[in-house]
């Protein structure tokens, strides 16, 4: 096994800090928990692995270069893509560009029917501006 570099490490603490929600993809260990486990990330040690609080119970650390994981929105439980929001709830959190766009549209007091309306219409553009 190969110790990543410092700053692979400090990368891997940027991206997976502390109270991030994971999906196990696969880890290679007897143990493992089934891949689509979720869990809670606890910390990142100095040799880049992150220690999950798997939701079935399990502790088992996420290997640097070996096992895969990735980020879910704390919220939804969807995919949480490399340009994540802010959750105006504690300005820390990251959640998924919908769930912040559902936050925003709530803070100035549009219903939850008309949020999903507004996300829907969003969809909409991008998947316009992909097909040009
Ligand atoms: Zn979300």
């Amino acid at each position: 096994m190969r110790f990543p570099s410092r700053e692979i490490v400090e990368g891997i603490r940027k991206r997976y800090p502390a109270g991030s929600r994971i999906e196990l993809v696969k880890m290679d260990d007897m143990q493992a928990p089934p891949a689509g486990t979720l869990g809670t990330v606890t910390g990142v040690d100095d040799i880049g692995s992150i220690m999950v609080r798997w939701d079935n119970g399990s502790s088992l650390s996420v290997c640097y270069g070996e096992d895969i994981v990735r980020r879910v929105c704390p919220v939804c439980g969807g995919s949480l893509t490399c340009h994540p929001a802010l959750s105006r709830r504690d300005n820390k959190t990251e959640i998924c560009p919908d769930c912040g766009t559902r936050e925003a549209l709530a803070a100035i007091g549009v219903d939850i029917e008309d949020q999903e309306g507004v996300i829907a219409a969003i969809h909409e553009l991008k998947d316009e501006k992909v097909s040009e």
